[in-house]
């Protein structure tokens, strides 16, 4: 399957990313996570994107786009992916179009995950995560690591992240509205957009998630 992920910072797109890749065995394409990754090994596309992380905008769709396609390029990504995080606005939308188009493959769905904003706020402002690999995901309350600090999956250290401090989430969440939410008119345009609801247990929301994405594909 091809999916791309949509929803606010902090509604849990990373969270369910990895337990729907591991179901549907489709890899996990976090242009987020490749930033960051960037910014630990201190290459010059780090270097770049940090300055537009830290403040809470987008990183140029020039080299934005260009790092996604080479991703969905790799070999693991040719019978499908799970994007997060891209696109994340219409121009981005249009690109990964052209691409699919040129390889005459399509999307199957955009699921949409809807989270009220004052419960974002609480996610963001407990995330915390792995310095060795930030699709590594707890909470301090909603989701604690067994021994606090301490990454459960590698045993890396946890740190919050630079932008999940508040006044940089208010400009995330702005930048969420004006650039990213029109994409979900656009896709809705193809048919494409499953809105789920991304309250409750974490893994109630994926079973909600493979549901919708079953429904959807049924009736393609
Ligand atoms: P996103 O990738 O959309 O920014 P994350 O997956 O990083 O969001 O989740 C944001 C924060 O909320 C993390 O600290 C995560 O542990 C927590 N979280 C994710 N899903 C839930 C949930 N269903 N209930 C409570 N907290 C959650
Ligand atoms: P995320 O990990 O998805 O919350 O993304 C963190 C930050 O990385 C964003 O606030 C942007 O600065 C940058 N980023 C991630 N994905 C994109 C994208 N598709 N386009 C532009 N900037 C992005």
């Amino acid at each position: 399957m091809r999916i791309v992920l949509v929803g606010p910072p902090g509604a849990g797109k990373g969270t369910q990313a990895v337990r729907l890749a591991k179901e549907l065995v489709i890899p996990h394409i976090s242009t987020g996570d490749l930033f960051r990754a960037n910014i630990s090994q201190q290459t010059e596309l780090g270097k770049l994107a940090k300055s537009y992380m830290d403040r809470g905008e987008l990183v140029p769709d020039s080299v934005t786009i260009d790092m996604a396609k080479d991703r969905m390029e790799q070999a693991d990504a040719e019978n499908g992916f799970l994007l997060d995080g891209f696109p994340r606005n219409v121009d981005q939308a249009k690109a990964l179009d052209e691409l699919l188009t040129t390889e005459g493959i399509k999307l199957d769905a955009v699921l949409d995950l809807e989270v009220p904003e004052d419960e974002v706020v609480k996610r963001i402002a407990g995330r915390r995560i792995c310095r060795n690999d930030s699709s590594h995901v707890f909470h301090v309350t909603y989701s604690p690591p067994k021994k606090e600090g301490v990454c459960d999956v590698c045993g890396g250290e946890l740190y919050q992240r630079g932008d999940d401090r508040e006044e940089t989430v208010r400009t995330r969440l702005e930048v969420y509205h004006t650039q990213t939410e029109p994409i979900i008119d656009y896709y809705k345009a193809q048919g494409l957009v499953v809105t789920i609801s991304s309250l409750g247990p974490v893994d109630e929301i994926t079973q909600r998630a493979l549901g919708a994405l079953k429904r959807e594909k049924a009736e393609q």
